[in-house]
């Protein structure tokens, strides 16, 4: 039997070299049921249908390029439907999809500072290149030159290809690069207990953040302490504290974030699937000045629920001043229609000018009637019902929002290991999202948002579009936060997933959200004492408030400066014209009619706060934070 194995397989062995030679084959990637990427002599192609639910209009104006392609597309013989795939040349696809099949096909490639990084993954001629990534077959001759390769002769397996970033199509341009620090090195081998990756510690390296946090994308305390325990058992350390530079680290395989995977590990191939996959989804629609655009902002916690408490300082209070901070930075400098999901009976949204915040526990949830969230769980279920009714509520002059020009922000502070800090995002990933859910019992039937609508359910095209909308969103935050300079978690800030106490999980507020475009957005460590006294700053606090307003503008197509309405950023007579047609649009809580009245006992509260003359100037000195390199 071994025998008749080993013959068949050096059999194989031999014929794989000859074919290959002799003429290569397709190399096709499925990414999902309905989307492979094939490359075929240099060419691209894919192999789509229409989402289940999806009509055939929808899915050709989604998939193609532009009009005409859509049109070619409709007028094919045979119709594409669930039960027919069709193949479609590159040159017709849209920029998503086109970056949807390059990351299937070429899992190595990355998007660095200079451009795009192309790992030939078989014989591919120039021009293919050249065509794939610029649009222009003819570029083939300046690659050469670039590359210090021959022109006329293809880049074989394996060779790498700098693609510079003015030659760029659009989606591969704007992919988010990643950072230029060198990757960190592993080794790979085993012994009795299994397989594990090897990293060796450098100077001030310690375990806790070098290793664990790195390597395997846990950050809460429980978990980062427990795991460095082991993983220093495994490696034969007695002291974490006192591990000498260059000793060999183990840390099991199955512990390894999907990044830090040997390439051969079939859990690589299928994270570049579902990466993949969200690609389709990640550009949403163009809308200058955030025109038409309405943005929900959840300020995490309130109430009782005071969220994370460190030294003193309440997640609930400052991430509801950072959220009053962005409404006012949204309606005076953008078009965008601001949602304000909960609101604080004295203050109001009025932002205060000081460092230190009193902290209130009167603050309700906007829901008819309102929520006094004196119960933690359902403030978060009451939280994503009125987040879907919001939805379907039409905007100011009675026209319908789109979903896709609809935005869900919930801001909070997180509680981590403290050698974690900066700012971080959760995305609902599509694997952990269910088809449908309801709390229909008594206590929830109260409110209006659960008897109008009780049981929440999702398509597998909105899961989808959901984790790529919401990555791209999340993506332009977290990179607004870095061009000012604020702290950004050093390893993987944009996630699709909490992992705790060995659970994953999408926080239920994003779970059961119908809106496309959501984020949950952790502004920073409290655990962490920089972190912390950089949150008690107002300074800090206007510029989050900004940088997430550039982040939204970014997302809808603009660049930052876009985002000044009225201000001299926007001086152009065309940007005065556009200032003066329209005025922020504000909807002054979901249902004006039936807020409050406020709760008793909220109005003695006033006196307190009764306006303190500050001498601080309300707006910070520019980069007052510097991101600490660790
Ligand atoms: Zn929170």
């Amino acid at each position: 039997m071994r025998g008749a194995l080993s013959r068949a397989a050096l059999a194989a062995c031999l014929l794989v070299p000859l074919l290959a030679v002799a003429q290569e084959a397709p190399r096709r990637v499925e990414v999902s049921d309905d989307f492979s990427a094939i490359l075929d002599k240099g060419s691209i192609l894919v192999e789509v249908r229409p989402l289940d639910g999806e009509s055939v209009t929808d899915f050709a104006r989604r998939i193609s390029r532009d009009e005409a392609a859509a049109a070619r597309l409709l007028a094919l013989p045979a119709a594409p439907s669930r039960s027919r795939r069709i193949v479609l040349p590159y040159g017709d696809l849209s920029d998503e999809t086109r970056l949807a099949a390059v990351r299937a096909l070429f899992p190595s490639d990355v998007r660095a500072t200079i451009g795009w990084l192309h790992v030939a993954v078989e014989n591919e001629p120039l021009a293919s290149i050249a065509s794939w990534f610029t649009g222009d077959a003819r570029l083939s001759a300046r690659l050469a030159e670039l590359n210090g390769l021959r022109e006329g002769e293809p880049a074989t397996r394996g060779t790498l290809v700098k693609v510079p970033v003015e030659y760029l199509l659009p989606p591969f341009r704007d992919a988010e690069p990643i950072p230029d620090e060198e990757p960190p090195r592993l080794e790979y081998g085993s012994d009795a207990k299994g397989r594990y990756a090897v990293y060796r510690l450098k100077r001030k390296e310690a375990l806790y953040s070098a290793v664990v946090v790195r390597f395997t994308g846990r950050i809460h305390a429980e978990d980062v302490i427990q795991l460095a325990l082991d993983i220093a058992l495994r490696s034969g350390i007695d002291d974490v504290h006192a591990i000498p530079v260059g000793f060999p680290v183990k840390i099991p395989l199955e512990l390894l974030s999907g990044e830090y995977l040997p390439p051969d590990d079939p859990k690589v191939a299928a994270q570049a699937k579902e990466r993949a996959e969200a690609a389709l989804f990640a550009t949403p629609a163009k809308a200058l000045h955030l025109a038409g655009v309405r943005v929900v902002i959840d300020a995490g916690h309130g109430g009782t629920d005071t969220g994370t408490l460190h030294h003193g300082v309440w997640e609930s209070t400052y991430v509801y001043d950072v959220a009053s901070r962005l409404r006012k930075v949204l309606l005076e400098t953008t078009r965008a229609e601001v949602v304000m999901m909960t609101r604080e009976p004295v203050q109001g949204w009025e932002v205060i000018d000081r460092d230190r915040l009193p902290d209130r526990k009167g603050r309700v949830l906007l829901t008819d009637p309102p929520y006094r969230m004196t119960n933690v769980v359902a403030g978060v279920n009451l939280r994503w019902y009125l987040a879907n009714a919001i939805l379907k509520r039409p905007g100011a002059g009675g026209r319908p929002i789109p979903p896709e020009k609809t935005v869900f922000l919930s801001l909070h502070a997180d509680s981590l290991h403290p050698s974690v800090r900066g700012a971080m995002a959760y995305v609902p990933g599509e694997r952990f999202l269910r088809e449908r859910y309801g709390r229909a019992t008594p206590f929830y039937r109260t409110f209006r948002e659960v008897r109008d609508d009780p049981v929440v359910s999702f398509t597998k095209k909105e899961r989808v579009l959901a984790e790529g909308a919401s990555t791209s969103l999340a993506e332009k935050l977290i990179g607004a936060f870095r061009r000012r300079d604020l702290p950004v978690h050093q390893f993987r800030p944009v996630r699709t997933h909490v992992i705790r106490k060995g659970r994953e999980w999408v926080p239920a507020v994003l779970r059961y959200n119908k809106i496309p475009n959501r984020v949950l957005f952790e502004l920073s460590n409290l655990s962490n004492e920089e972190d912390r006294r950089l949150t008690l700053t107002r300074a800090y606090r206007q510029e989050c408030a900004e940088a997430l307003a550039d982040g939204l503008v970014a997302f809808f197509g603009g660049a930052p400066e876009e985002r000044a309405i009225g201000t001299a950023a926007a001086s152009g007579p065309a940007a005065v014209r556009t200032a003066a047609a329209a005025a922020p649009a504000e909807l002054s809580g979901p249902w004006p009619d039936t807020i409050g009245p406020w709760p008793e006992g909220a109005p003695q509260g006033r006196t307190a706060l009764a306006p303190t003359p500050t001498p601080a100037p309300t707006k910070a000195p520019r980069k007052p934070v510097r991101r600490r390199r660790r």
